[in-house]
């Protein structure tokens, strides 16, 4: 099934290493043996995303999601596998020879990897036409020379040009052999309806005679265009976009960041615009890490993208009145994200792109540079100005800005910035405080289980205010989605229990005990089938610990096998994985968890992640039971007969149910004192494993 051969995935796994994979995405912070960030996959503000590169995995305690390194591309792109594997092969430049396959085969892929191909088809095409023909060179290349942008600008962000034609892009597109239905479910051509809204079977290029601005995502796949007309025609928009698609939700998607990730990161600030012209004068200036929301206000998941680069952004302001007060409300967001906001503000009538058109590249960074305040602080000084001599004004901007004081995460610039705010509008600071307070506890209260604790708190005069208020921050719309499970507070400790492994100990149960994992507890109510529960240990031991020793010349692989045989396990993926080590072992090989957890089987990709990093958690039936505690990492082959016992003890007492159970019914006398001596035998069997096991954990212990 595989397209790409079996050596060259290994190889990829191999060479891919999960921190510059996930790094890409998200800016990790080490701690203990592991690296932190804010999930990229739910929203949140204290980091409960772990990465492990001694395991090459993920994991995130909010919302559960983990996995190796296929499947963190996988997420957080949305692709296949296959597709996964090539994003990770062009990261580390490894050559990726497919069998050739027609434009039909790739598109049938799937139906988000199509998109892509024919959106990267669209912007070759595009960008082709800007360069090589007559009409691109003319108006589109004319276009952008004249705004300033030269020709690695115009490569770097691929930007292109569509003819003013009917159907250049579908018929370049139907020559090379791609489905129209791709084209339009990606927004590339549009269907003609009737007056009764019928489909007319007519379809036609949306985009054409205009300056393409191809928009990526965070890893450089385009997704959508915006589209600059160049005619004088007041009835036509002068930017056109691609509409919302399986690939493309404008509000995820912020221009410019691919090529600025880097950037963002190594100068520690992002800074916003709001143009593509403005993100593209300033990247050919020397300023690269800048961003555009591409007209539309700013949301939360695009505060997300940039935070996971950086906790720092500096708004650039166009210099007209209107604007300004528009995108305060947006600018509060980025407060309510946790970021911490500066703003730059441009001379009347000049925005980013001409301003440093004028004043040229050195100019314009020591402008940012000088002139860049605090958000609060600005907006503080603005509203003072206006409501200056109105009262009623007067106390409207204040609560204004008292609002977006309590959006700020940071408790001491909170104080900081009441203390300022009362200088400005000169006003008493414990008045200011008062109001503060009341504001904060107006909305309900958010449960406790929210997360991002660090919101703002009450003021008080002293000690007695300790209660926690929380910011209007309901403000945003809706509540944040509440986590499978809480994140832990203490990072550390969650990377102790879970991740377990070199240094943590593993809990290992008295015989009979009923354990479950912490997941599945979750997810179904049903109590573990005990069968079930061993079956999985042993395969843990097996697909974990595969190749260390348990005596000299016997690996823990060998040493499972030899005592449980060929088919030992009734679940059905779980004896599928038991033959795939045996195989390998067979082959002189051990299986290795790290290839395992990267499958091309999403079945047994989450099965071995699950194993590599989940813990077991004792039913609260059975916290009087005696549990017994060793490392099975020093003491493999005790962890190994004491899984090995117990799923035997297991298969005895299920046996022992079925005779138990036969009793019930009305026998033959005959057949009475056969199943008597069978129990009798079966609980011979059952006390010499429990005595067995008693002596592996007394071992142990
Ligand atoms: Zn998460």
């Amino acid at each position: 099934m595989a397209r790409i051969p079996k050596e060259l995935v290994d190889h990829i796994i191999q060479t891919a290493d999960i921190v510059e994979v996930v790094g890409d995405f998200v800016q990790l912070k080490r701690k203990g043996q592991n690296l932190w960030a804010p999930c990229p996959f739910h929203n949140e503000k204290s980091p409960s995303f772990s990465v492990n590169p001694a395991k090459s995995l993920y994991k995130c305690f909010g919302c559960g999601k983990a996995g190796g390194v296929v499947q963190f591309v996988m997420d957080v792109e949305g692709t296949s596998y296959v597709e996964a594997l090539k994003y990770l092969a062009k990261k580390y430049a490894i050559e990726v020879e497919e069998e050739e396959k027609t434009p039909q085969q790739q598109l049938e892929q799937n139906e988000r990897d199509s998109q892509f191909i024919v959106s990267d088809f669209a912007k070759n095409h595009y960008h082709r036409l800007l360069l090589n023909s007559e009409e691109g060179m003319s108006i589109g290349y004319g276009y952008l020379k004249e705004r300033g942008l030269n020709l690695s600008t115009i490569q770097t962000f691929e930007l292109g040009y569509s003819l003013d034609s009917w159907d250049d892009l579908m018929k370049a597109a139907e020559k090379a052999g791609y489905d129209k239905k791709y084209l339009e479910k990606s927004g590339l051509i549009v269907t003609k309806t009737d007056d009764q809204g019928h489909d007319t079977g007519r379809r036609y290029d949306r985009f054409r005679g205009r300056v393409m601005f191809p928009i990526h995502n965070i890893s450089g796949r385009v997704v959508g265009f915006g589209a600059r007309t160049l005619k004088r025609d007041d009835k036509m928009a002068k930017y056109l976009n691609s509409p919302e698609s399986d690939i493309y939700h404008k509000s995820d998607v912020l221009y410019g960041l691919f090529q600025a990730r880097q950037a963002i990161r190594t100068e520690e600030v992002c800074y916003l615009v709001e143009g593509y012209l403005d993100v593209l004068s300033l990247h050919q200036g020397g300023i690269k890490n800048v961003v555009a929301s591409s007209g539309t206000s700013l949301t939360e998941g695009q505060i997300r993208l940039i935070k996971r680069y950086s906790d720092n952004v500096t708004v650039l302001y166009d210099g007209d009145a209107a604007g300004i007060k528009a995108s305060l409300r947006g600018t509060d967001l980025l407060l309510e994200g946790g970021l911490n906001v500066r703003v730059v503000l441009f001379p009347d009538g000049d925005d980013p792109d001409s301003y440093i058109r004028k004043v040229g590249d050195q100019r314009f960074a020591d402008y940012i540079e000088k002139s860049s305040q605090d958000f609060i602080t600005f907006k503080t000084t603005l509203v003072a100005r206006e409501a200056s001599n109105d009262p009623v004004k007067k106390a409207e901007a204040i609560r204004d800005v008292l609002h977006s004081i309590a959006k700020v995460p940071d408790a001491i610039k909170r104080q900081v910035f009441l203390q300022q705010t009362s200088a400005t509008f000169g006003i008493d600071e414990q008045v200011l405080i008062t109001e503060y307070n009341k504001l904060v506890k107006a909305p309900a209260a958010k449960p406790s289980g929210s997360y991002g604790s660090g919101n703002a708190g009450n003021y008080g005069n002293g000690a007695g205010s300790a209660n926690t208020g929380y910011p209007p921050s309901s403000s945003s719309g809706q509540p944040r989605p509440a986590p499978a499970a809480r994140p832990m507070s203490d990072e550390e400790e969650a990377e102790m229990l879970m991740y377990g492994g070199h240094e943590a100990s593993v809990e290992v149960l008295g015989a009979g005990a009923t354990f479950q994992p912490a997941k599945a507890a979750e997810q179904d109510e049903d109590l573990p089938d005990m069968l079930k529960v061993c079956e999985r240990e042993v395969l843990r031991l097996l697909v974990l610990y595969a190749g260390r020793e348990v005596e000299e010349e016997i690996s823990v692989a060998a040493y499972l096998l030899g005592q449980l045989g060929e088919t030992p396990l009734t679940h059905p993926l779980f004896a599928e994985m038991w033959e795939m080590c045996r195989q390998e072992l067979l082959a002189n090989r051990f299986p290795d968890a790290r290839l395992l957890a990267q499958n091309e089987r999403a079945d047994i990709r989450h099965l071995i992640t699950d194993l590599a990093t989940e813990r077991y958690e004792i039913s609260p039936n059975w916290r009087t039971k005696e549990i017994y505690v060793f490392n099975e990492v020093d003491m493999p082959k005790l962890a190994c007969d004491n899984a090995v016992l117990r799923l035997n003890k297991v298969h005895v007492q299920r046996e022992l149910d079925i005779c138990l159970d036969r009793l019930r019914h009305p026998l033959e006398d005959a057949e009475m004192f056969e199943i008597l001596g069978d129990i009798k035998r079966l609980k011979e069997l059952d006390n010499e494993l429990g005595a067995l096991l008693g002596t592996v954990v007394a071992r142990g212990a």
